[in-house]
């Protein structure tokens, strides 16, 4: 599966990043621009552009999503203190059109974010 975002760039090699898992499924590598001092983008690798594209087709894709995010988490040293931000539509935040999950922390985190 190819396309054009900078995310499909990195699952195909043409962009480095600093990996911190992968598997058949998904890889997460570090944020560019880190929002904390801990910030790992988990992307699967099929290009879904938005949480909101993906379909009941995709609920294993998604679940694994969510357990592979905490086992980073516990990996990374996180604890039980992470948070996970899915940006879904440019009105929400999000620029970069494959679907990723955000894992933040390694700070207070405040709510209501912003
Ligand atoms: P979004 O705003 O779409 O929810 O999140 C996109 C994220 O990708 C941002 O946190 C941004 O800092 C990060 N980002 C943008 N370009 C690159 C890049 O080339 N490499 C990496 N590793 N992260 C990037």
């Amino acid at each position: 599966m190819s396309e054009d975002t900078i995310f499909g760039k990195i699952i195909r090699g043409e962009l480095p990043a600093t990996v911190v898992y992968e598997d058949d499924v998904c890889m997460a590598f570090r944020d560019l621009y880190p929002a904390a001092p801990m910030h790992i983008l988990l992307i699967p690798r099929k290009p879904i552009p938005r949480l909101c594209d993906a379909t009941a087709e995709d609920q294993a894709l998604l679940g694994h999503l969510m357990l592979t995010a905490s086992k980073i988490a516990e990996q990374e040293g996180l604890g039980d203190k992470y948070r996970l931000v899915v940006n879904n539509g440019e009105g929400a935040g999000q620029t970069v059109f494959h679907l990723h999950l955000h894992i933040i922390g390694g700070r207070p985190l405040s709510w209501p974010p912003g």
